[in-house]
């Protein structure tokens, strides 16, 4: 039998983990907020992305496959594109963060704390 494909990387559910036991509330995907981000919560004007190394080049990690290179550098182009784009389709009282997936592998204690003071920041 197929092996049911994970929905959502380790990282992000270790990020959700740790604003469930902070004790904050988020949703997923919003599709009605730019990018739909991975997490958000609209009533704190918070959006956190959690990118994968490889589909949104980050610097450290990113290697282009040696077939289809063309195809893939532009899709990679593409997608850093997008994301500098909705970046600033929200306006300056909302936190935005964007993470890469291996900043929460290689320093989770740093990035949860970002995410959880971006989730702190306003009193509501
Ligand atoms: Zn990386």
């Amino acid at each position: 039998m197929a092996r049911v494909p994970l929905k959502h990387s380790a990282p992000e559910r270790a990020l959700r983990a740790a604003l469930t036991s902070a004790g904050f509330r988020f949703r997923l995907h919003l599709p009605d907020l730019p990018g739909r981000p991975d997490i958000a919560n609209k009533r704190r004007k918070v959006a956190i992305f959690v990118d994968g190394c490889f589909w949104h080049g980050c610097p450290r990690h990113f290697r282009l496959p040696k077939t289809r290179t063309s195809f893939w550098e532009e899709k990679i182009r593409r997608n850093r594109l997008n994301r500098a784009r909705h970046r600033t389709g929200y306006p300056p009282e909302w936190a935005v963060v964007e993470i890469f997936e291996c900043e929460v592998r290689e320093r989770p204690g740093e990035v949860f704390a970002e995410v959880i003071a971006a989730f702190a920041r306003s009193p509501v």
